[in-house]
């Protein structure tokens, strides 16, 4: 197969950042994507119905010219959301999901959720109203080893939650262990995971050997082979627990390339390239759209989008820039470390 048709993708977890980052960005986002969730984590937080709706309008205002694209809005939950605010701003089609952080775990999560027990009055109110709640799926307790953050994550907090609130819809996000695609699978209902192009790509090595690389370092950070492997068939099998959403995250290189760099990948510009490559290497080309097209948009309860995209595989390697240059500075783009062939057309 050297072309494939499929109904546009969504990405059901991005960060567009705010100001000249979101102007420089968001074009990578609208040109393959009908929709996106947008991760809240700006500085300040999006935390209110409020902040969303304005957050929405600066996104709409740095579109390109003639790009359709729909930001779905999340609020970003701390201990002080208020359940009102809330129910109001998924009844007005605004508001498509609410995301824990816990307090730390990753870029501006300070004013995260610390006591869970908090939160419950509005996890109680999203239950009944069928709102999901995005987690990011990492402890952020100093005596857990980074690499075991989202095991101990499932144990500790993921798990008593779901016991505790049954009716709760969970998206897990960015899901980066065989621990966390055994514990999806092993949900009778609601918890579906999203998953990222750059996991499937790389595990740690590409972060820590030969020298330290800055631009595959992002949180949940990548685990072993293993891990990758299991991630890998979970994407390409179809189960339609498990969907994109790429976590493409940009950070200007200089916060990057230094002393503590930041975490994030910006994958935006080649996931679907990428993404064409990896499922065709697994023999699983067929299952693509499921993937990016119609398992996130069934777990969010939209309708699939209706039109399409056509990816061809070209003889010659497809180029992508290095960087991408933004009014808030210079942007590393993903480098998966292989050729790809193929190319939205
Ligand atoms: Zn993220």
């Amino acid at each position: 197969m050297t072309r494939i048709s499929i109904r546009r993708p969504d990405d059901w977890h991005l960060h567009l950042r705010d100001g000249d980052m979101l102007k420089g960005v968001i074009g990578d986002s609208s040109r393959h994507f009908a929709r996106a969730i947008i991760m809240p984590n700006l500085v300040p937080p999006v935390v209110t119905t409020q902040d969303a709706q304005a957050y929405r309008q600066r996104i709409m205002a740095a579109l390109p010219a003639g790009d359709r694209f729909e930001p779905l809005m999340t609020l970003y939950l701390t201990e002080h959301t208020d359940a009102d605010d809330v129910e109001a701003g998924k009844a007005s089609g605004l508001i498509h999901a609410v995301k824990l952080y816990p307090a730390g775990a990753t870029t501006n999560s300070h004013g995260g959720v610390r006591d869970m027990d908090k939160a419950m009055p509005v996890l109680e109110r999203m239950a009944k109203i069928g709102l999901p709640l995005c987690v990011h799926g990492e402890v952020t307790t100093p005596e857990v080893d980074i690499f075991d953050r989202e095991a101990v994550f499932i144990e500790t907090v993921l798990d008593p939650l779901r016991k505790r609130l049954p009716e709760l819809k969970i998206t897990m996000e960015h899901v980066t262990t065989s621990n966390g695609i055994d514990y999806i699978k092993s949900a009778e209902n609601n918890l579906a995971g999203t998953i990222t192009t750059h996991h499937l790509i790389i595990n740690r090595n590409a972060i820590l050997v030969g020298g330290i690389r800055p631009h595959y370092y992002c949180l949940p950070v990548a685990k072993r082979e293993s891990h990758r492997l299991a991630l890998r068939a979970a994407a390409t099998s179809g189960d339609s627990r498990f969907f994109l959403g790429t976590d493409s995250a940009p950070h200007v290189d200089p916060l990057k390339e230094c002393g503590c760099g930041c975490a994030g990948i910006y994958t935006s510009i080649n996931t679907m390239s990428c993404l064409a490559h990896v499922f065709e290497e697994d023999g699983a080309l067929d299952r693509l759209e499921a993937f990016s097209s119609l398992n996130g948009p069934a777990w969010y309860g939209l309708a699939p989008n209706e039109d399409r995209i056509t990816l061809e595989k070209q003889a010659e390697p497809v180029s992508f820039p290095a960087k991408i240059e933004t009014g808030a500075g210079p942007v590393t783009v993903f480098d998966p470390m292989f050729p790809v062939h193929w190319s939205v057309v």
